[in-house]
């Protein structure tokens, strides 16, 4: 195992005596460590280290857990692992479906949470994760910059003012930058498994995000049409 590149694990947790629990058992185990006490440190450190995996606490004095997950989601595939006090079946959920990878309750055995950590890096899917983004919280096309961490797009140096929906079409496509994305991978990974096979409301936010992004709508240089079967998202130049 010596010759293996050790994983790095952010810790998010404002109670002291745990994060050093959590800390020392993980280093003894040969994983590398950073931790967090709070919401805010931990979205920097994500962004700045890119962890191998994020062990969450939900309840964090400046912001609700669910919302660092939320916040990773809009870029990242790194797994994030809930550990929480909450118990109740409704908070598991929220935080699954917003994109947590695992979830243990509070109190853990030690050799339960080593196994889900063991768990959560093997189906660490990282094949598809656009490096650039990775390396760097943005990617950048042409006078386009999307930026994951603040959530925005802007074309020329300029704020584009997009919907959420707008947003979470080119964050997607951006992550797959250079690839053929299908309108049913772009529909399913947007609005989940069940979501509807109807490609208009896709085209709808299209043709609204064209009008905001590009230059000349009819002739676009970032996301291109691959007619009957969906969108490009421009190749990167840097
Ligand atoms: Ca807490």
């Amino acid at each position: 195992m010596s010759n293996m590149i050790r994983s790095k694990i952010l810790i998010v947790e404002d109670d002291s005596g745990i994060r050093t629990f959590l800390r020392a058992t993980l280093t003894a185990e040969g994983y590398d460590t950073i931790v967090a006490s709070g919401g805010t440190s931990a979205l920097e450190i994500v962004a700045s280290h890119c962890p191998d995996c994020i062990l969450l606490d939900l309840g964090l004095p400046d912001m609700d857990g669910n919302r660092i997950i939320s916040s990773v989601r809009q870029w990242s595939t790194m797994p994030i692992i809930v550990i929480s006090a909450r118990s109740m079946e409704p908070d598991k959920v929220q935080a699954l479906d917003l994109g947590a990878d695992d979830y243990i309750t509070k109190p853990f055995g030690t050799n339960e949470l080593l196994a889900r950590i063991r768990t959560a890096l093997r189906h660490r899917r990282t094949a598809s994760e656009n490096g650039e983004i990775a390396l760097r919280g943005s990617y950048h096309v042409g006078d386009m910059v999307i930026d994951y961490r603040k959530h925005q797009v802007r074309v020329a140096g300029e704020n584009i003012h997009l919907t959420p929906n707008e947003f979470r079409i080119v964050a997607l496509l951006g992550m797959h930058a250079g690839q053929v994305m299908t309108y049913r991978s772009i529909l399913r990974e947007l609005w989940g498994p069940s979501a509807s096979t109807d490609n208009k409301i896709l085209r709808v936010h299209m043709a609204s995000i064209r009008r905001k992004i590009e230059p000349n709508p009819n002739e676009p240089r970032y996301i291109f049409t691959e007619v009957g079967v969906g969108y490009r998202m421009a190749d990167g130049d840097d």
